[in-house]
């Protein structure tokens, strides 16, 4: 989507530090970390919402970017200490960006329940 962000990190258009890449999916810092490793993982082809993901083909995204989020969270250390994986789905979820991103957060101790 033309006008969609993160769809334009994945083309390149805009720069971003990019930490890992599948065929499917991209994975990147997030410009305003929470914690200190927060990186977010993008699955290639525009999915608006998690709402959107319940087809064979989201299902191979999104499980493309749990297994990149997986990697890239050994590459960054947080192996055995642990991490979050979250994604944020629509207005209560509070989604800011509207194409599907696993939020991948470490570094620190996450506090439960979330906010
Ligand atoms: P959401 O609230 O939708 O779950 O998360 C969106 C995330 O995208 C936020 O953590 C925000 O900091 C990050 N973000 C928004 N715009 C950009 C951008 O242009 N580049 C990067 N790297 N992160 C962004
Ligand atoms: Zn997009």
């Amino acid at each position: 989507m033309a006008d969609c962000i993160f769809c334009r990190i994945a083309a390149g258009d805009i720069p971003a530090t990019i930490v890992g890449r599948t065929e499917d999916a991209v994975a990147f810092r997030d410009l305003n970390p929470q914690a200190p490793v927060h990186i977010l993982v993008i699955p290639t082809r525009h999915i608006t919402t998690m709402f959107d993901a319940d087809t064979d083909l989201a299902e191979v995204a999104v499980g493309q970017c749990i297994r990149l989020a997986v990697q890239v969270a050994k590459r960054e250390g947080l192996e055995p200490g642990g991490y979050r994986l979250v994604i944020n789905t629509a207005k209560d979820g509070g989604q800011s960006v509207f194409h599907v991103h696993v939020h991948l957060l470490g570094g620190r101790a996450m506090a439960w329940p979330p906010g």
